[in-house]
């Protein structure tokens, strides 16, 4: 399974961006992970290298272009352009419509759907020059079951799916796939801001396959929509769930 060599991670100090990061970490690839989180992201960048990868933190916030294009003209300078990238950061506060503040609405859609969407568009355009390129977006079950006290979420998500199909069609002609992975319920930071270890994992019970998703799970569903083994995938979006989205 070939794999690209030159990849951007967001959203790497923890859970998924760091399992899909250490998935791709190995000789001979060049790995940025970008982060908010700092300490977090340096750690992920040395688990990296002592893979054999060659692994760089950044300190990006994905929903501030001007830092987004910086982190990527810095990429290129150390190692020339990207092409790979996974678009994995995102946030998931808790908030009833009614009661939700347009600015909490406008922060979900500023870092999941706007920072997919200029951080693709930002290395894409190094893309273009190269002639190929991979990229993969994360959405969420979320986007497709609704979000109890998670409006924005759910429309960042589903706005993904949609974005995801669009930029494939945008882009196919440069050699530039562009997929979506559609993670299920993961066991990681995300879903412990309203459930506890025992509730996230008798969650598992009602799932066809009888457990949550590892982030483990996740990372290899994107290494291959990343690599050449999908050279003719594009977008598409593939949910990696335990068969949870099948139960009514
Ligand atoms: P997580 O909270 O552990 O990790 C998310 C990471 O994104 C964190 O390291 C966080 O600091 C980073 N991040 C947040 N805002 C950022 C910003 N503005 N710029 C850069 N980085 C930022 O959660 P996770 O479960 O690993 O989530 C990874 C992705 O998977 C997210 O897009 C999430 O919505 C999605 N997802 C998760 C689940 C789940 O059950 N865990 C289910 C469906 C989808």
């Amino acid at each position: 399974m070939a794999l690209p060599r030159r990849v951007i991670v967001t959203g790497a100090a923890q859970g998924i961006g760091r399992a899909v990061a250490l998935h791709l970490a190995s000789p001979g690839v060049a790995l940025a992970v970008w982060d908010v989180k700092r300490d977090g992201v340096e750690e992920t960048a040395k688990l990296c290298h002592e893979r054999g990868a060659t692994a760089r933190a950044w300190t990006v916030d994905v929903g501030d272009a001007d830092a987004i294009e910086a982190a990527v003209a810095a990429f290129e300078r150390a190692w020339g352009k990207p092409d790979g990238l996974v678009n994995n950061a995102g946030i998931f506060p808790r908030a009833r419509a009614l009661d939700m503040k347009l600015a909490e609405w406008e922060e979900v859609l500023r870092v999941n759907l706007t920072g997919t969407f200029v951080t693709a568009r930002t290395v894409a355009a190094r893309m273009k020059d190269l002639g190929r390129g991979a990229i993969v977006n994360t959405a969420s079950g979320r986007a497709l079951a609704g979000a109890a006290n998670g409006a924005h979420y759910a429309a960042s998500k589903g706005g993904i799916i949609a974005l995801t199909k669009s930029l494939a069609l945008d882009w196919a002609a440069y050699g530039i796939r562009v997929n979506c992975v559609i993670p299920g319920l993961t066991d990681t930071a995300q879903p412990r801001v309203e459930m506890g270890d025992n509730e996230l994992y008798a969650a598992g019970a009602s799932i066809p396959m009888g457990r949550i998703g590892r982030p483990e799970d996740i990372a290899a569903v994107v290494a291959f929509l990343l690599s050449d083994d999908a050279g003719y995938m594009t977008g598409q979006s593939v949910a990696a769930n335990g068969g949870a989205i099948m139960v009514p």
